[in-house]
């Protein structure tokens, strides 16, 4: 498109490109020590049950806020603290930080039903130690495993199933719930996916916002469908609004996510859901 609209159009798009190149490498020196600087902070999304409309736990999202460039998003700088390898250590916080937390709002407000922490988890961190490492943090911040959900997408497991379906035994061994997040976006094979110890799907919100369409509403019923008869649970991600909110709920889909209950939230804020009773209506 550049070269059809002459000259001047592809100097631009060489700048543009050149911004974008820069900026990632500053972000790639930056993510060294923005850890040690304290630049992280967890944000936490409530996840309800349906049929109940009460909260069931929370997803723990990790957030950077840059000295200069202000907020910049998981959807940027997780990739590139993949490629440096700086996701191994930044993710042992995230999820010490996460159940350190879930700790705390225990001690707080001694919550009637089980509340239950969700961390993401890159393929990277599949490391032979892993359940080692976890098994530290959940004795550090007296957390039991029951209480953690750990979230891997189809393209971490798939990189090397071996391992992995090793390690999740290990981690399942201790009670930790796994989810397969943004389910039906990556490549998992059907034969695969029995043999994986996994207890929940997360319905990728691609599907779930497009709910009116009815390929898309299909698309989602089959999830739900597969994940009972495969005595998994489902996770529905980006509910924006209530109609989707009552198919869900209709689907027998158990949980649901999405702006239509909250955004993901700053940890004073997260704690209004946890006060009393608060039910979605
Ligand atoms: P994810 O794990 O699938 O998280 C859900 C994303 O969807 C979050 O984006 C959340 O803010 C957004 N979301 C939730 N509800 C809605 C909705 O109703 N509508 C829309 N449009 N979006 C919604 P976020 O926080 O920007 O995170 C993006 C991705 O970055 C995450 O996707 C996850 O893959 C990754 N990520 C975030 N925190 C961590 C972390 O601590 N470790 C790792 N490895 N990855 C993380
Ligand atoms: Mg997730
Ligand atoms: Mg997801
Ligand atoms: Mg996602």
């Amino acid at each position: 498109r550049a070269k059809k609209q002459g000259k001047g159009c592809a100097v631009l798009f060489d700048a543009a490109m050149r911004t974008d190149t820069l900026r990632r490498l500053q972000i790639q020196t930056d993510l060294r020590f923005a850890l040690a600087q304290e630049e992280f902070q967890l944000y936490y999304q409530p996840i309800i049950e349906l049929s109940t409309g009460k909260i069931a736990g929370f997803e723990a999202l990790l957030r950077w806020e840059h000295p200069q460039k202000g907020f910049i998003s998981p959807g940027e700088f997780i990739p590139v603290a993949e490629e440096t390898g700086i996701i191994v250590p930044l993710g042992e916080w995230v999820l010490r930080e996460a159940c350190r937390q879930l700790h705390t709002w225990k001690e707080k407000f001694s919550p009637s039903k089980l509340l239950m922490m969700s961390v993401n988890l890159s393929s990277q961190q599949f490391t032979a130690d892993l359940s080692q490492r976890v098994d530290q943090i959940l004795q550090d911040t007296d957390i039991l495993g029951r209480e953690l959900k750990l979230e891997i997408t189809e393209t971490a497991i798939m990189t090397d199933p071996q391992l992995t379906i090793a390690t999740l035994n290990e981690l399942k061994q201790r009670g930790i719930m796994i989810c397969i997040d943004d389910f039906g976006t990556g490549y998992c094979s059907l034969g695969y996916l029995h043999q994986f110890p996994v207890d929940i799907l997360k319905i990728d919100r691609s599907f779930v916002n497009k709910m009116q369409l009815d390929d898309k509403r299909e698309i989602v019923r089959v999830i739900v469908e597969l994940a009972e008869s495969l005595r998994m649970d489902a996770i529905a991600e980006g509910i924006e609004t209530k109609e989707q909110y009552l198919q869900l709920k209709n689907l027998n889909c158990k949980y649901g996510q999405g702006y239509y209950f909250s955004k993901p939230l700053h940890p004073n804020e997260a704690e209004q859901w946890l006060v009393g009773t608060r039910k979605v209506s």
